[in-house]
C-alpha cells in the first residue's frame, strides 16, 4: 500500500491460512452434484450484490451450463452502497453495476433475471421483502421439481450475504428445494474454524470454466479498479487470490 492509497475494503487473510482446511475437502465433479439432486437441472443463483455469483460460483455456473444444465441469476441489490465506507456514492454506480452484472452473466452463459432493487447494505432489515422476492421468482418459474437454489453462505462475513443465504435456506426449506451455498468473503475474512453447518467440497472444473470465471469477474470494473485516484479497489487482488477454485457447501443430511 502506498502512503496515498485509501483502502475501501478491510484487509483479510493470506490464502495460506485456509490451506489445510481446503486440502481436507473432497473433490466433487458436476456429475457428482447432479447425482445428488436427480432430475434437478436448473440452478437459480441468488446474489446480494452484482458480482457475488461470479466471484463465488462462476466456475460452477460455467461447468453446469456446459453440462447441459440451465441457470438463472437474480440480485437482491444493485450494489450501490459499495463506497459508503469512504462516504461516496458515485453517480450512476447502480446502473453501471447492473451493466457489469449482465456482461458477467453472459460470459458464464447464465440468464440474467430480476434485480430486486432492495437496499444495498440493508438486507438484514429487508429480509421479509427478500424472502417474498425470492419466493416470487421461484413461483414464476412454475415447476420447482427441477430447481436447485445457489446462494451465499449464511455465515459469510458480509451481512447482506448472510441475509441472502438465510432467505435461500428459508425458501428452500418451505418449498422443498435443495440449497447449496458458496463463499464470497468467507475465506478472506473468516477463520478456517468457522461453522459451515454443511459439507465443504471443492468442485472439479476445467480450464474453460476457469477462463469463464476470469472473464466474468473482469467485467466488474467498478469493483476491481480504483474509482478515485488514491483509492483501493472494493474487491482487492488479495481477495480474488482466494478464489482460485470452486468451493461449495452442501447440506450434511443430503451428502453421502
Ligand atoms: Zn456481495
Amino acid at each position: 500500500m502506498t502512503a496515498a492509497s485509501r483502502p475501501v475494503t478491510g484487509a483479510g487473510h493470506d490464502p495460506a491460512v485456509w490451506r489445510d482446511r481446503l486440502e481436507a475437502t473432497d473433490g466433487w465433479s458436476v456429475a457428482d452434484l447432479r447425482a445428488l439432486v436427480p432430475g434437478r437441472d436448473r440452478l437459480l443463483v441468488l446474489s446480494a450484490h452484482p458480482d457475488d455469483e461470479s466471484i463465488g460460483a462462476g466456475r460452477l455456473l460455467s461447468a453446469w451450463r456446459r453440462s447441459g444444465g440451465r441457470a438463472l441469476a437474480v440480485t437482491a441489490t444493485a450494489g450501490e452502497a459499495c463506497f459508503d465506507d469512504v462516504g461516496v456514492r458515485p453517480e450512476g454506480l447502480a446502473e453501471a453495476r447492473l451493466v457489469e452484472w449482465r456482461a458477467a452473466l453472459a460470459a458464464l452463459d447464465v440468464e440474467a433475471g430480476t434485480a430486486y432493487g432492495l437496499p444495498d447494505g440493508g438486507l438484514e432489515t429487508a429480509e421479509d421483502a427478500l424472502v417474498h422476492a425470492v419466493t416470487t421468482t421461484v413461483t414464476d418459474l412454475g415447476d420447482t421439481d427441477d430447481l436447485v437454489l445457489l446462494a451465499p453462505h449464511p455465515q459469510d462475513p458480509h451481512p447482506d450475504h448472510r441475509a441472502v443465504g438465510r432467505a435461500a435456506a428459508a425458501v428452500g426449506a418451505r418449498l422443498g428445494i435443495p440449497v447449496w451455498h458458496f463463499r464470497v468473503w468467507m475465506t478472506y475474512w473468516s477463520a478456517p474454524d468457522v461453522d459451515l453447518s454443511g459439507r465443504l467440497v471443492t468442485v472439479a472444473v476445467d480450464g474453460t470454466d476457469d477462463r469463464a470465471w476470469d472473464a466474468a469477474v473482469r467485467a466488474f470494473a467498478t469493483q476491481l479498479e480504483p474509482q478515485r485516484p488514491g483509492w483501493g479497489a472494493v474487491v482487492p487482488p488479495a481477495m480474488l487470490a482466494h478464489h482460485d477454485r470452486q468451493l461449495l457447501v452442501l447440506p450434511l443430511e443430503e451428502t453421502p
